[in-house]
């Protein structure tokens, strides 16, 4: 394989969860530092001069090196000292009743905020604090409330009442509140201060009166230095739960527009406070975090800097990071804009100047991430010296930006030397290299890479697939310019249109229509080179891996199956999961131990075939046909005029392709596979992914379990028409139970 064939490092257990992780870009458990495990040693100094998730550093100094954490926004930064110093609940609780027992007039914070929130149970008329509010957007009076009542046990989606109204108008003009929400993140810029405008229009009146009263109160607040931090933690917590962008009913979105939901929940920030130290666990324990110039003192600590100082020629002296790692994160305007706001109602005017480029700008192209990346990174390469590597991470990986952070770490200096690209998570894994590497002036072959790409996979590719690939070899052949002012802003359209007038080409590729979220996929015309479908390739290996490793995990398997298919053809955790479900026991599925099934055996796969084909024969012979074979695997049952009735492929794994294609169709054939019934969610996965299979297997093929087929030939008075009927009786791709969940 070619050096830019990067194996894909799976993560342990999937993301960490983090407080405003739906902000940040999704950080994987275990992926950075298995790279730093394998690429530097104890000690050493590493960089992350983006410093977009906080979780980086923490896993980074818990594996035991020094990290450079690059601090621009405040909010990240509050993220990180806080769990960095690993606070315990009881710490954070302690902290937030100094909070809620403060008084102003006599009344203590917790009566006030109690009094803002308070409702009335709908079916028992008790006294409640509801969950929250849901409202349409543009309302001035919420349509429901969503509460489980303590004293009868109702819950759910209730009518709101005229009390519930008044306590909204009880709140008086909120004007003030707002002035003071405003001029606390304000400048002088009108452009900005209507950025920040928008942003308050993503709060309610009561949100935007509560959230001023906290903060309020917090200043006064006389406490010690660490609970103050930890209030500002909590805080930061209630801020992003008192917008009112969350969906209604409640699920994972991601906002990276401030855009309210048509139909939003308003939480009760009383309930958020109360529960404000949940979302502040780490999972690291205790972290030295110092500041720039001060360096840590131990193997695993974090130094944070100014990212505006990695600009000074005698930054690090003469200390020289071993790698750089990062997350690099798609332009958030929603989280960006609100850090600027969020930095001002913790630390006034002047916390929220380091966000204020933020609020100039609500629109983020490539071509701009193409030249944030590049100003950011140019220190980067000339600090980290010749042959060090960038060991990147581009979650939510889309194409436009991953052209415009390819061309940004280009004209930094660096040459792009691996990837690793896992459609089905958006996931891509780069490494970069600094020091020159010489340009090839000629644009790579787009044709060619599309048909490379088709061949290498064996399986249709969707249109996203190629430009990610193309865009990836259109750096690693280094076709694209050194400096920045080189860069046409209409290279993203140059390729995807050469792409399309390819795939328009009916002589070069044909296309499936898919119900899939990627849409259509293409296939070449022309596959005598391909390779037999990956998926078929991947379950040989797995199979292959299990018998002969008897006490592996989830974590092993994917580990090596991403080594074994590199690059761009990393495959998808569904697939793996598939196969694995396919042939194996989960008794575990926290601690997954993965055993071969009992049937799974060579020696029982092997008795299983042979009992298939006897009865394959007993049965042809009692319908009255002529059996032929089995012959590599085929049974053939004939009629009186030596035709060909039905063709049985005997199978003990779905490696079918080839039969498939190079069957000849005849419609008074009945093609079937022999297959055992474990096989289903593997063959569901590879229907619902590949149509191309799917296609091929809707000319007249069945699937027939080793379990019906005992079934049936055990039957009195079989006939071949009843044969005919029940052949799909205990179809293959039937809704298997739901297996354990994997992650
Ligand atoms: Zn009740």
């Amino acid at each position: 394989m070619s050096h830019q064939a990067l194996a894909y490092l799976p993560p342990k257990d999937g993301l960490y969860p983090s407080p405003l992780d739906r902000f940040l870009p999704p950080f994987p458990k275990a992926v950075i530092s298995t790279w730093l495990k394998e690429h530097t040693k104890q000690g050493d100094l590493i960089i992350d001069p983006l410093g977009s998730n906080p979780m980086l550093a923490l896993e980074v100094a818990s594996a035991n090196r020094k990290v450079m954490f690059a601090r621009n926004n405040p909010v990240l930064w509050l993220i990180l000292e806080v769990l960095a110093s690993s606070p315990t609940e009881k710490e954070i609780s302690a902290a937030v009743s100094k909070l809620l027992l403060s008084r102003q007039g006599g009344v203590t914070l917790e009566e006030q905020l109690k009094a803002i929130y308070i409702s009335r149970c709908f079916d028992c008329g008790e006294s409640i604090q509801p969950d929250g509010y849901i409202w349409n957007e543009g309302a001035v009076t919420p349509i429901l409330k969503v509460y489980q009542c303590p004293a009868c046990g109702a819950q759910g989606e209730k009518p709101v009442n005229d009390e519930d109204i008044q306590s909204l108008r009880n709140l008086g003009n909120i004007g003030l509140q707002r002035t003071r929400a405003f001029q606390r993140a304000a400048s002088d810029d009108e452009y900005e201060c209507q950025t920040i405008d928008h942003a308050l229009d993503c709060y309610l009146p009561r949100s935007i009166f509560t959230l001023m009263l906290l903060v309020n109160r917090l200043d006064r607040l006389d406490v010690k230095k660490e609970e103050k931090l930890l209030l500002q933690a909590v805080l930061l917590s209630i801020f992003d739960d008192g917008n009112s962008l969350w969906y209604w009913p409640l699920r994972d979105h991601r906002p990276l527009q401030l855009n309210v939901p048509s139909r939003y929940f308003e939480r009760n920030l009383f309930l958020s406070l109360e529960s404000g130290h949940e979302k502040w666990q780490s999972p690291f324990g205790k972290i030295d975090v110092c500041y720039y110039p001060q360096m840590p003192n131990t193997e695993g600590g974090i130094c944070l800097y100014q990212r505006r100082l990695a600009d000074q020629e005698n930054f690090l002296a003469d200390l020289m990071p071993q790698a750089c790692t990062t997350v690099f994160p798609r332009p958030n305007q929603a989280f960006w804009t609100l850090s600027a706001l969020w930095s001002g109602w913790l630390w006034g005017r002047n916390g929220s100047i380091p966000m204020r480029s933020a609020l100039a700008r609500r629109r983020y192209d490539w071509y701009w991430f193409a030249q944030a990346i590049s100003s950011t990174m140019i220190p980067v390469a000339r600090k980290i010296g010749d042959e060090s590597t960038v060991f990147g991470l581009f979650p939510e990986a889309t194409a436009n930006f991953y052209l415009g952070l390819s061309c940004g770490m280009n004209t930094a200096g660096f040459h792009l030397d691996g990837y690793a690209y896992r459609p089905s998570r958006d996931m891509i894994q780069n490494h970069w290299q600094t020091g020159s590497k010489s340009t090839d002036i000629e644009l790579p072959d787009i044709r060619k890479l599309i048909k490379d790409l088709l061949i290498e996979r064996g399986e249709p590719a969707s249109f996203n697939e190629f430009l990610m690939s193309v865009i990836s070899e259109f750096f690693i052949q280094g076709a694209i310019a050194k400096e920045i002012s080189q860069i046409d802003e209409g290279l993203l359209k140059q390729i995807q249109e050469n792409i399309t007038l390819q795939l328009r080409d009916e002589h070069f590729t044909l296309a499936y229509a898919t119900n899939q979220p990627g849409g259509s996929k293409w296939w070449l015309v022309d596959a005598r080179e391909a390779k037999s479908p990956l998926a078929e390739r991947v379950e040989l290996f797995i199979k292959n891996f299990l018998e002969t490793h008897p006490n592996v995990n989830l974590h092993d398997v994917e580990r090596v199956t991403c080594q074994e298919f590199r690059g761009r053809l990393t495959p998808s955790p569904e697939l793996i999961h598939s196969v694995i479900v396919s042939y194996s026991l989960f008794l575990e599925p926290s601690r997954v131990e993965i055993k071969l099934r009992g049937q799974e055996e060579e020696s029982q796969r092997i008795s299983d075939l042979r009992e298939a084909c006897i009865l394959l024969k007993k049965t042809g012979k009692t319908l009255g046909f002529d059996v032929k074979g089995p012959e590599l695997g085929v049974i053939e049952w004939r009629n009186e005029k030596r035709s060909i009735i039905s063709r049985f492929f005997l199978k003990s794994s779905c490696d079918i392709m080839d039969q498939l294609i190079n069957t000849p169709e005849e419609e008074a054939i009945l093609n079937i596979f022999v297959l055992p019934g474990s096989r289903s969610r593997l063959i569901a996965y590879r229907m619902r992914e590949d149509p191309r299979f799917t296609s091929a297997l809707s000319n007249n093929w069945h699937f027939l379990k080793f379990r019906h087929l005992r079934r049936l030939a055990a039957m009195d008075n079989l006939t071949f028409d009843l044969w005919k009927d029940l052949l799909d009786g205990d179809p293959l791709l039937w809704e298997a139970p739901e297996q354990t969940p994997l992650l």
